[in-house]
């Protein structure tokens, strides 16, 4: 029988300020983006969680670093689910826009969308509502954070424009699960670009209390990005207006041109 309870889904910290997302049922789990093996084998240990498969987003290091550790501690085959147009070590099951992934235990299905930009072969995974899924979820590795964007490390402007708008197109109501905790330094960058606006403002605040206690800011929602995520509103006027002033243009046509100004911007911000 396969068990339908709610899924749960915690974060498993790594490096400095990374987040291995475990999504579980209380028995099976899945991991994403096991950038360093020890803290999620322990993890496993201490809640008594069966890895039932692996989900990655890119081959950056700290994302696939721990894949081939965890595969020969389990001594088990289990699937790794990555990019299907880069060789990533351990990865079994290629993926690409548009496939469904089915998994059974824990019960949940993932669509995969080609999000380019951080790196040309990066993926992410959404998980509409569904049985033991009250709210939409989306796993989107270095591509989105709370109040930023990846670095252009491979894509462009426009890849990376492109696939900020496939997340913009999800239901407001999705937890979005980033790989890293960058959200108050990207919040100062943020404040700079609008410095007017006040869900940004009253965002930094909360953020704040939050990292004084060393909680996460995490996950954040597609609808909070919206409102407070410069790199989701180039087509707002402050946020537009701070971009023609920094890059000393006439005009910027496309949320892309304005994307490409702040993203240069806050590389060396
Ligand atoms: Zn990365
Ligand atoms: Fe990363």
């Amino acid at each position: 029988m396969v068990k339908n309870t709610l899924l749960q889904v915690w974060p498993i910290r790594a490096f400095d300020d990374n987040y291995i997302w475990c999504i579980h049922d209380g028995q099976s789990a899945l991991v994403v983006d096991p950038g360093d093996a020890v803290p999620v084998l322990r993890y496993l240990e201490d809640q008594h969680l069966t890895l039932t498969g692996i989900v990655i987003t890119h081959h950056h290091a700290d994302h696939t670093g721990g894949i081939l550790q965890i595969l020969q501690t389990l001594k088990m085959a289990i699937p790794v689910y990555g990019p299907a147009t880069i060789d990533i070590p351990g990865r079994t099951q290629g993926v690409m826009e548009g496939d469904k992934i089915e998994i059974a235990a824990p019960r949940i299905s993932l669509k995969v969308f080609e999000v380019p930009g951080h790196t040309l072969s990066h993926v992410a995974y959404f998980a509409n509502m569904q049985a033991n899924v009250v709210e939409p979820m989306l796993f989107c590795g270095d591509t989105l954070f709370a109040s930023g964007c990846g670095r252009l490390f491979e894509g462009t402007p426009t890849q990376m424009s492109q696939s900020l708008a496939k997340f913009a197109a999800l239901p407001k109501n999705t937890l979005v699960y980033c790989t890293h905790e960058y959200t108050l330094s990207n919040i100062r960058f943020a404040l700079a670009v609008e410095p007017n606006n006040a869900n940004l403002i009253s965002w930094a605040e909360r953020a704040t209390e939050l990292r004084d206690k060393d909680l996460p800011t995490l996950p954040t929602t597609i609808g909070q990005e919206l409102q407070v995520n410069p790199f989701m509103r180039c087509e707002s006027k402050e946020v537009l207006q701070s971009a023609l002033s920094v890059s000393g243009e006439a005009s910027l046509p496309t949320s892309a041109h304005v994307l490409a100004v702040i993203r240069a911007w806050k590389d060396r911000f």
